[in-house]
């Protein structure tokens, strides 16, 4: 392909890859196979929304050296792998999809699919072996899952997916298809259990949290309000974006700018705001998998990737009290403690999801869902591993203190 049109298409691919959910933030990224020894390639480590066909570099497949100044993404040398081990692919996305990234920890082949699934994707999705993103690990383990299989996806272990294509239009076909059978592979699961058939993940949550969930007394139901720090105040909106209330972030005083009454759920906020100059926008996310990892109670670990990164190498699980707001907000910040943890989980009712910005915390709870899914659909299959202590932290400071800064 020409290659001005190849750049032009994975700029536009970034962008539907953004929109369709397939990733978040600047993770992922995307290639097209330009000759035989050639493909043009994404960026590392910046925001879709912005890129332009000068921004996409051309990279010699046989050693991975890149024309101009732009840095190519960090994984390359994966790309470069699927083009020279399957001459018929001429465009590859990787993306952090959702339902992929659940069955990635868990780490089981998925195998005999049937049907359309079959004609688009290959009879089989290989998973590949663990390694640090960027890595030669990481590379190798695909390339080993690229060897055994003729699949055209690869779910990477506590990852996301490699998924091929003989075009842009091939390669999102692939992973919008390993999204439905990867799901369908929850589900068959589930079924196995419950004699039941599955509609929605709820219905598996709802299982998992009736099996799992704590013994004592369930904490009081709060309202969930989004809000972000301008200047010396707070303002919370109701999840449809609506303004309820603006109050002082002085945490001894109910200061109310604007709304009709104090909401005892700003102290909360409050509290977060005051404890971490970082945090500029907070969601208190009320998804269904992180309300049901909040009844079943336990600390999170990192079962992805993406999660170690920006969420935290553990979450921590409080207790806020509408009737002790002073104390338990405290509780609450202590909890979020220094910058290396982005979320809290709030007993019984779901998590605040923190970041510099709107955009930064919604990457945090789209980020936290995932892994959220993970560990509870993990618990069909007898518990998911979370990826280890030190890989997580060496992931966290990197990315805080290097990739992020790049977007
Ligand atoms: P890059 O931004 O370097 O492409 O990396 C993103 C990613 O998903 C790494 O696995
Ligand atoms: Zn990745």
């Amino acid at each position: 392909m020409d290659i001005s049109e190849a750049k032009k298409i994975v700029v536009e691919a970034g962008k539907q890859l953004v929109a369709t959910g397939l990733i978040a933030r600047t993770w992922g990224n995307v290639s097209c196979r330009i000759s035989d020894t050639q493909f043009v390639i994404t960026p590392s480590g910046r925001d879709y929304i912005s890129l332009t066909p000068d921004d996409i570099v051309t990279v010699n497949m046989a050693d991975l050296s890149y024309e101009g100044d732009i840095k190519p993404s960090s994984e390359k040398g994966i790309h470069a792998q699927c083009y020279l081990l399957r001459p018929e692919t001429n465009f590859v996305i990787h993306t952090h999809q959702a339902n992929a990234s659940i069955v990635s920890a868990m780490g089981c082949d998925i195998n005999n699919i049937e049907g359309e699934s079959r004609e688009i994707v290959g009879d089989n999705i290989p998973v590949s072996s663990y390694g640090l993103p960027g890595t030669g690990k990481l590379r190798e383990g695909v390339v080993g899952a690229l060897k055994r299989s003729d699949s055209k996806a690869v779910i990477m272990k506590s990852h996301g997916a490699v998924c091929l294509g003989t075009d842009y239009e091939d390669a999102f076909r692939v992973a919008n298809e390993v999204e439905k059978i990867c799901a369908n592979y929850i589900y068959d699961k589930y079924s196995t259990f419950t004699a039941k058939t599955a509609e929605s993940f709820s219905e598996v949550y709802d299982y998992i949290v009736s099996v799992k969930k704590r013994a004592d007394a369930p904490a009081a139901k709060l309202t969930a309000y989004d809000s972000v720090r301008i200047d010396d105040a707070v303002i919370l909106s109701d999840k449809e974006g609506n303004i309820v209330s603006t109050v002082g972030l002085c945490a001894k005083c109910d200061e109310l700018i604007t709304g009709d009454k104090y909401l005892s759920e700003a102290d909360m906020h409050k509290a977060i705001y005051n404890s971490r100059e970082d945090i500029g926008a907070i969601i208190h996310s009320q998804e269904d998998a992180i309300v049901a990892a909040s009844k079943i109670g336990r600390n999170l670990k990192p079962l992805l990737d993406d999660f170690a990164q920006i969420v935290g190498v553990t979450v921590r699980c409080t207790e806020f009290d509408p009737n002790d707001t002073l104390k338990s907000s405290k509780k609450v910040a202590k909890k979020l403690g220094g910058k290396c943890r982005n979320a809290v989980l709030l007993k019984d009712n779901g998590a605040v999801c923190c970041g510099p910005n709107k955009d930064e915390a919604q990457a945090t709870e789209m980020v936290m869902n995932k892994n959220c899914k993970a560990i509870i659909a993990g618990e069909l299959f007898g518990g998911s591993k979370p990826i280890g202590k030190i890989d997580s932290l060496l992931m966290n400071v990197v990315y805080r203190l290097k990739y992020s800064k790049q977007k």
